[in-house]
C-alpha cells in the first residue's frame, strides 16, 4: 500500500515537502499536490514586476514542469477541509489522505482596511503590482506613503525594500528631487530582530531623505481627501499611497476548524497540528518566525522528516528552529542580507551582511536552486 499524502498549496512549503517525499519514498507515494493556480513565483518577484525589472510573464514557473516520482499536480481549488476525517473538497474532487498537509499560505483581507483599494494601491498581490508599475510609470511629483495594514505580513523587510527601490526608480527616471517617500511601519525599527540590519536600513533611509516613521499601522485611506490614517488616530497626507494589506489565513482554513486566533498553531517540534495526521505549515501558521519562503521550507522539511519517521518507525526529527535568510534589496545594485533565528534561544536574534553585488547573485542562485530542485528547470 502506498502511503497516501494531500499537500494544499504549491508554495515554498508544499512544493519543499513534496519534493523531500519524493526523493525519499517516491516509489510508495502516491502524493497528490492540489493549487488553485497554475504556476508559483517568488513573492520577491512582486517588486521586481512593479518597478518594471521584470514582465510577470516571466517570472512564473509552471506546475506543469513537476515530474518527480509518487507526485501528481491538480490545479484545483480547495473548497472544504474535514481535518479530523482528513478528507479535502475542491471545485472538481473528493480526497481522502493518510497524511494532510496544509500549506495554502496567508490570503488578505482587504476590507479590513476602508479606502484602500479605492484609494491607494497594495503591491502585495501580482495584480496590485502590476497596476502600481503602470501608476509608478506616470508619477512625477509629490508624497508617496508606505504604509502596512497590520502584523503579522509577509517578508517584513519588504516595504523598506520598496522605499529603497523607490528611491533609484525615482532617481532614474530624473523625478527623485519633487517626490518624498515615507515609509510607516508597525514596527519601531525595519528589521526587530536584528538591531545591525535596522541601523544599515535606518542609515540608507537617511543617506535618500527616505523618512521613516515607527510603530504606525494603517487602519484606513481617506481616497477623497488623500489621506493616510493610522491606529493612533494620527494621519499623514499622499500623493501616492503603496500598501501591505492586512493577512488572515484563507477562507476554506478559517472554516476548516484548524485556526486559534485567527492562524494555525502546529506544535514547533514537528508541525503537527492537533488533528491526527495533519500538519500546517508556512504562512498559514503563526509559531514565531516571520512569513517568509525559508521559514515555510524550514518547516516543510521538518513536516516532511517527521512524516518519514511516523511511516519507517525512525528517530523524531530535530525541531524546528525557525532560522532562516532574508536577502534585501538596498537599491543601487546590491543585496544586504539577514540570517534570522527565532525559536532556538529566549529572543529572536539576527546576524547583518553588508550590502554588495556578490550578495547580489547569492540571491540570484535562492532563485535558481529552487527552480531546479521543484520544477526540474535549468
Ligand atoms: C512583496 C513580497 C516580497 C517577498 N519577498 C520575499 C523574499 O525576498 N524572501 C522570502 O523568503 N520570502 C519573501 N516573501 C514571502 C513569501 O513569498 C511567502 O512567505 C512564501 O511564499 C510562503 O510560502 P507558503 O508555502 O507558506 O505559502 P505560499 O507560497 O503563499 O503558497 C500557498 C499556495 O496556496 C494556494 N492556495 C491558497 N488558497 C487556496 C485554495 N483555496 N485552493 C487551492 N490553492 C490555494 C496559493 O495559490 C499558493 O500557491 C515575499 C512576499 C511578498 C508579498
Amino acid at each position: 500500500m502506498k502511503l497516501r499524502v494531500v499537500v494544499l498549496g504549491a508554495g515554498f512549503g508544499g512544493l519543499e515537502l513534496s519534493t523531500v517525499l519524493s526523493e525519499a519514498i517516491g516509489d510508495r507515494l502516491e502524493l497528490t499536490l492540489i493549487d488553485k493556480n497554475d504556476s508559483f513565483a517568488f513573492g520577491f518577484s512582486k517588486l521586481d514586476v512593479m518597478f518594471g525589472h521584470e514582465q510577470p510573464e516571466n517570472v512564473r514557473l509552471h506546475y506543469r514542469h513537476i515530474a518527480k516520482p509518487g507526485v501528481s499536480f491538480r490545479q484545483e481549488a480547495v473548497t472544504a477541509i474535514d481535518p479530523a476525517a482528513k478528507r479535502v473538497k475542491t471545485d472538481k474532487a473528493t480526497y481522502d489522505a493518510d497524511v494532510l498537509v496544509i500549506a495554502l499560505g496567508a490570503d488578505y483581507d482587504f476590507d479590513a482596511t476602508p479606502g484602500l483599494i479605492e484609494g491607494g494601491n497594495e503591491f502585495y498581490t501580482f495584480g496590485g503590482a502590476k497596476r502600481l508599475a503602470q501608476v509608478l510609470a506616470n508619477f512625477k511629483k509629490g508624497r508617496v506613503v508606505i504604509g502596512v495594514s497590520g502584523t503579522p505580513f509577509k517578508c517584513p523587510p519588504a516595504p523598506s525594500e520598496t522605499a529603497l527601490m523607490l528611491h533609484d526608480f525615482l532617481t532614474k527616471r530624473g523625478v527623485r528631487r519633487d517626490c518624498e517617500i515615507t515609509l510607516a511601519m508597525p514596527f519601531a525599527v525595519p528589521i526587530p530582530p536584528s538591531p545591525e540590519t535596522s541601523k544599515a536600513i535606518l542609515a540608507a533611509f537617511a543617506e535618500r531623505g527616505i523618512t521613516f516613521v515607527p510603530k504606525k499601522t494603517v487602519v484606513s485611506i481617506d481616497a477623497g481627501q488623500h489621506i493616510v490614517k493610522f491606529d493612533d488616530n494620527s494621519t499623514l497626507p499622499y500623493d501616492l499611497y503603496m500598501g501591505v494589506p492586512k493577512h488572515c489565513v484563507p477562507a476554506v482554513v478559517a472554516a476548516s476548524g484548524l485556526t486559534e486566533e485567527g492562524w494555525v498553531v502546529p506544535s514547533t517540534k514537528n508541525l503537527k497540528t492537533k488533528f491526527p495526521g495533519v500538519y500546517a505549515v508556512g504562512d498559514v501558521t503563526r509559531i514565531g518566525p516571520p512569513k517568509a519562503g525559508f521559514f515555510a521550507e524550514g518547516a516543510a522539511k521538518v513536516a516532511a522528516a517527521s512524516i518519514l519517521a511516523d511511516l519507517q518507525g525512525g528517530k523524531a526529527p530535530a525541531p524546528f528552529d525557525g532560522a532562516g535568510t532574508c536577502y534585501i534589496e538596498f537599491g543601487g545594485g546590491r543585496v544586504g542580507r539577514v540570517d534570522v533565528n527565532f525559536l532556538s534561544g529566549p529572543t529572536p536574534t539576527g546576524r547583518y551582511f553588508e550590502p554588495s553585488t556578490a550578495l547580489v547573485a547569492e540571491k540570484k542562485h535562492f532563485g535558481s536552486s529552487r527552480r531546479a530542485r521543484w520544477f526540474g528547470l535549468k
